[in-house]
């Protein structure tokens, strides 16, 4: 395991054991994903033939609440990738207080080469393989790449046909018609764009004198993108798989994301254009966009995007982590080196599991909230939680990284212990 993605993101836990005073069970207890699910998925094509998908459901822990995460579809997924993201989403939920452990699933397809058929009955497949494994109170999914509200209605009518009772607790990000939240689409952006609001004047910083360059322009980096142009940030560079475009005056993001949906193919889920195809701007390279000279790096695509190879070239004052894990235990040495501040994944991106969770309590209530409501109380969350560990790591002279997993790992350590019996044993 001396390579994988997971023991990279153990690392990242290591450096803040010694800020905290957790327990020995406490550590010993987050050492391995509690449950590893790994199923085979068999979909009849449109031609008539016969494919099998490998498919995972991790749950890291559940100590605070049922397990929480999304569902990826990407050729790359892997056992270790989905183990890695189970983690990360154990400790994100702790650092922003909700009452959910880790967790994470995903399928090993390139879903843009599926009809919209094939891609219903594959999702409808995966939760007929993982249904004893999930539920509103044992695990809930989400959306995660190239996974979007409609998938995620599928997932959960399947799941209430096969438990024959509608069961909307199950999954979030689901459309608005079948107990989705207002709001949670456009999440993961919001409360980065919060996050980055509440640092900015820590800097002396205002937006227009910002400069900006996103990598990735899905669900969370365009939108981001678009939510920072409208505030008056000049985003300078954006790109998604096939490349990128930049421009030193600024783009127009409104535009860019305008011919990014206007080419939808009939899936109405995978577009079938890039950024790369918008005019009257320079053509960059992904690699090149990370070593864009700006003042806010914005890596949300995947994971490993910096790493110790490409670190030395980064160029931006701030990184905010949008996507889960962009950055390599061993690329994050270099960049605190070189003063560059970053902002960790698990509180950057955590807009998303928290309007999950008002999603999931809107589920249960059965009140459902405006978009006025959501947002306020996304907000709130944001601030108060990117003040905490900024305090955290100002306290200790630590990192915005190690401050988040000391903050994480507090509210981890009193569940743990709260379960525990290591007292019961040592006492006389
Ligand atoms: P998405 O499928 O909507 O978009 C992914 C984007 O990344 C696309 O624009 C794609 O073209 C681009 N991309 C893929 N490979 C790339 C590469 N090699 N280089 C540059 N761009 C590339 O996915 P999303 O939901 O926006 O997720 C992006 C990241 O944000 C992921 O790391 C995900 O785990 C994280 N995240 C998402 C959510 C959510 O609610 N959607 C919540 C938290 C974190």
């Amino acid at each position: 395991m001396a390579d994988s993605l997971l023991s990279d993101a153990a690392r990242q836990l290591e450096r803040a054991l010694k800020y905290t005073s957790v327990s020995e069970d406490t550590i010993e207890s987050l050492k391995f994903p509690k449950a590893s699910l790994t199923v085979s998925i068999p979909v009849r094509m449109d031609d008539g033939s016969l494919k099998v998908f490998q498919g995972y459901r991790v749950r890291y822990d559940d100590a605070r609440g049922p397990g929480k995460g999304g569902v990826r579809y990407h050729p790359n997924v892997s056992l270790d990738e989905v183990q890695s993201l189970s983690f990360w989403m154990t400790f994100k939920c702790a650092a922003l207080s909700l009452p959910f452990g880790g967790a994470k699933g995903g399928i090993t397809v390139n879903p843009k080469l599926l009809s919209r058929l094939e891609l219903e009955r594959l999702s409808r497949g995966y939760i007929d393989a993982i249904a004893d494994f999930i539920g509103a109170d044992v695990d809930i999914l989400a959306p995660d790449v190239y996974t979007n509200a409609m998938i995620m209605g599928w997932m959960m009518d399947q799941y209430s046909i096969i438990k024959r009772q509608l069961s909307p607790g199950v999954v979030t990000g689901k459309p608005i018609a079948m107990g989705g939240s207002l709001g949670r689409e456009a999440a993961t952006a919001t409360g980065a764009f919060y996050t980055i609001e509440t640092i900015l004047p820590k800097f002396d910083r205002v937006p227009q004198d910002t400069t900006v360059a996103v990598q990735g322009f899905g669900n969370a980096g365009g939108t981001l993108a678009e939510l920072l142009f409208k505030a008056g940030y000049k985003v300078v560079a954006v790109s998604d798989s096939q490349g990128g475009i930049y421009a030193t005056n600024g783009l127009d993001i409104s535009s860019v994301r305008q011919f990014k949906d206007s080419t939808r193919g009939m899936k109405a889920v995978y577009c079938d254009g890039t950024v790369c195809n918008v005019t009257d701007h320079e053509v960059v390279t992904n690699e090149e966009l990370l070593a864009l000279d700006v003042d806010i790096l914005i890596p949300a695509a995947l994971e490993k995007q910096i790493t110790a190879d490409n670190a030395p070239n980064v160029k931006a004052k701030l990184i905010f982590e949008v996507a889960n894990g962009p950055i390599t235990s061993a690329a994050d040495e270099i960049l605190e080196a070189k003063g560059i501040y970053v902002f960790p994944d698990i509180l950057v991106n955590a807009g998303g599991v928290t309007v999950s969770y008002f999603e999931w309590v809107q589920n249960r209530s059965g009140m459902y909230w405006t978009i006025a409501e959501v947002n306020q109380r996304l907000q709130h969350k944001m601030v108060e939680e990117t003040e905490r560990i900024w305090t955290i790591a100002h306290h200790h002279t630590i990192s915005m990284r190690t401050a988040a997993y000391v903050h994480a790992l507090d509210r981890l350590g009193e569940a743990i212990d709260a379960k525990g019996t290591r007292t019961y044993y040592n006492s006389p």
